[in-house]
């Protein structure tokens, strides 16, 4: 890519392999995570699938070690399940080496706080400035390594302990699973096992080689949704590269849209546990309708999964996540999981005797459409000045300024922001019609073209 700079935010670390993310960098992370712990505590590491994963798991680990920090390797593991092993193993926080749905040439490295999410911004903000002051020091006794392959076995008795595996089971479903040859390729056969659910296993090697590209979206899943068709399953699902977000393709073999997910767990959850509902801003209004019916409330924090999980913890939240395809379930792990998600949607059809689709059918439609677009460092602020003054004069307009800026309007919604993970902008709206959307979307990019300059 033109702008190849190394991404440094609360999400993590992230950059091209051997071009911004070089093993040097890695285990300088290593050696500031270590400094930000202290000498004599314990980290969990998991890697994704990628070909770079043991190089940089490796460098991040001698610099945990030469810090004094102990390290669990887990091996290759999802992001839920070093998230839930950081919490199990009662460990002092993790590292998970992944780009998540970024192509292959990227990898990242994600740094979890003890309770299972991604580090807070002011954690983040302070391992950033250790990094950049090179203000780390070799421990005078190093830490100790140890394997730990117990993490797909404590994750399905997490799933278990909160799904009627007998109902689902008893239906005897058959699912087509993408695991784009990523870090789900082991725990998910286990899953559908466990479920008693037959499995059609695409991308099932977990070799790090995509098949398709790996973001889970429409164009991207073509052949899950043929495969659906063509095995006469009950449904599809497609996982990104780390196993933490999932799409949903329904038993006609259509794709049904990423922001589905959440709102079918959500739907879900609510007709048996009524409470408050944790997301962000960047998600559906499908949400606010269900928890409307569900007679409970919805709290939005900014985007960044952690912002999330800070809001659930706050409110009390009984489900929660995010509308790209993130599930965060309190009673399994705190981060966004698609095992949970896929057994939340089967346990849905096997308690309802509903499909995929009559689910669907339960939930209000939107349309929601989004663009991205190259963004310099610094621009948004003035991208989000000139769109309010742009709808300053609309009728029932409100303005959150928590996340770049996104503006509500009776019926619709329109925001600007810029990604936490790429250097680039995002502008996304939503309406009760495709036109209207459109518009919403238009207007704004055409501000944003305008500041950026193309
Ligand atoms: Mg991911």
């Amino acid at each position: 890519m033109s702008d190849d700079r190394l991404m440094v935010s609360v999400s993590g670390v992230r950059g091209t392999v051997g071009g911004t993310l070089t093993a040097d960098v890695a285990r300088d992370f290593g050696s500031a995570f270590a400094a930000m712990l202290g000498a004599g505590k314990t980290v969990t590491i998991g890697t994704d699938t990628r070909p770079s994963g043991p190089m940089i798991r490796q460098a991040v680990t001698d610099g945990l070690l030469a810090g004094g920090v102990n390290v669990v390797d887990l091996g290759v593991a999802t992001t839920p399940g070093c998230a839930l092993m950081t919490v199990q193993l009662r460990t002092d926080g993790g590292v998970i080496i992944t780009a998540s749905h970024n192509p292959s040439e990227y990898n990242g490295i994600k740094f979890l706080q003890p309770t299972g999410p991604g580090l807070l911004a002011s954690q983040a903000a302070k391992l950033k400035a250790i990094w950049q002051a090179g203000d780390f020091a070799p421990a005078q006794t190093p830490g100790v390594p140890c394997h730990d392959e117990s993490t797909d076995e404590r994750h399905l008795a997490a799933v278990r302990a909160v799904v009627d595996v007998d109902a689902i089971a008893a239906r005897k479903f058959k699912v087509v699973v993408d695991s784009i040859n990523g870090a789900g390729c082991r725990v998910t056969p286990k899953l559908m096992a466990l479920l008693g659910v037959e499995l059609v296993h695409l991308n099932a090697t977990p070799d790090g080689d995509f098949a398709h590209k790996p973001e889970p979206i429409a164009e991207n899943l073509t052949g899950l949704c043929d495969a659906v068709r063509e095995h006469g399953a009950d449904a599809g699902f497609a996982q990104d590269p780390d196993a933490d977000r999932l799409v949903v393709v329904d038993e006609a073999g259509t794709f049904i849209g990423e922001e589905y997910t959440l709102a079918l767990a959500v739907d879900y959850v609510l007709s048996r546990t009524p409470g408050p509902v944790g997301t962000n801003l960047a998600t559906s209004r499908m949400v606010d309708d269900l928890v409307a019916r569900a007679g409970v409330k919805v709290f939005r924090s900014p985007t960044g999964e952690a912002n999330v999980v800070e809001t659930m913890l706050a409110n009390g939240c009984v489900i929660g996540g995010e509308g790209n395809g993130g599930v965060i379930d309190p009673r399994v792990v705190l981060v966004r999981n698609s095992l949970i998600g896929m057994a939340l949607l089967l346990e849905a059809m096997a308690t309802t005797g509903d499909t995929v689709s009559q689910r669907v059918s339960r939930i209000p439609a939107y349309v929601m459409l989004k663009t991205k677009m190259p963004c310099p460092a610094g621009v948004v602020a003035e991208i989000a000045d000139r769109t309010r003054e742009l709808f300053a004069q609309t009728p029932g307009a409100t303005f959150d300024t928590e996340d770049g800026l996104r503006v509500d309007l009776p019926g619709a919604w329109v925001s600007v922001r810029e990604s936490n993970t790429e250097p680039i902008l995002r502008v996304m709206a939503e309406a009760a019609t495709r036109d209207e959307a459109q518009a919403l979307l238009d207007a704004v990019s055409t501000i944003a073209r305008g500041v950026v300059g193309d």
